[in-house]
């Protein structure tokens, strides 16, 4: 498909980024281009419409979840909700620690804006390992919310990350 070419055609590799052995997809040139941002939003608020008929929450991960799921969330009239690094929001808020591609992490999300059987949908740029969408699940999990899907532009085939989710389902836009 057309707009599947145009995403792909704006994801540029870089080598030993950021550090030795670590090939890194940069996603930001979707941005520089607004035609490739549309093609983005569209292919995944397309597949949404097919496939959920009710979505109460859009919830984006730390930081380049940030750049797709409000503009996602207002496509479909929803709330869009941060999952943060450690230490950046206020008010209580829980957490899950896990370990990531290159070092340990914490994620945290406000404990009072997710209520138990909402249904979310988890949006972030890459699925590497898994680590950072599985804990995100387990926040929403601890809440009780319903999630659907976890929605990516890349998916990193090898490195297997779709097996730490479970049985949550994933869908991406490209995969390597
Ligand atoms: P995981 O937890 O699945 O190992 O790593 C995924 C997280 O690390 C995502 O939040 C993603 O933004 C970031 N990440 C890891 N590798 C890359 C990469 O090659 N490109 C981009 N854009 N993000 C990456």
């Amino acid at each position: 498909e057309e707009k599947l070419q145009l995403v792909r055609n704006s994801i540029k590799c870089y080598p030993d980024f950021p550090i030795q052995g670590i090939l890194f997809r940069d996603i930001f040139p979707l941005l520089y281009d607004p035609k490739a941002f549309s093609a983005v939003i569209d292919l995944f608020e397309d597949h949404l419409k097919n496939k959920f008929p009710q979505i109460d929450l859009i919830v984006g991960l730390d930081a380049r979840g940030f750049l797709f799921g409000p503009v996602l969330a207002q496509k479909f009239g929803i709330g869009f909700v941060p999952v943060r690094k450690k230490g950046k929001l206020p008010g209580p808020t829980l957490s899950v620690s896990y370990s990531l591609e290159y070092g340990q992490a914490e994620v945290e999300m406000q404990s009072d804006v997710v209520q138990a059987n909402q249904k979310v949908i988890v949006i972030d740029d890459l699925l590497a390992t898994g680590g950072t969408l599985a804990a995100a699940c387990e926040l929403l999990n601890k809440v009780g919310a319903d999630i659907l899907e976890c929605l990516i532009v890349i998916e990193m085939k090898a490195l297997n990350g779709i097996k730490k989710l479970g049985s949550v389902s994933v869908h991406s836009l490209l995969q390597y």
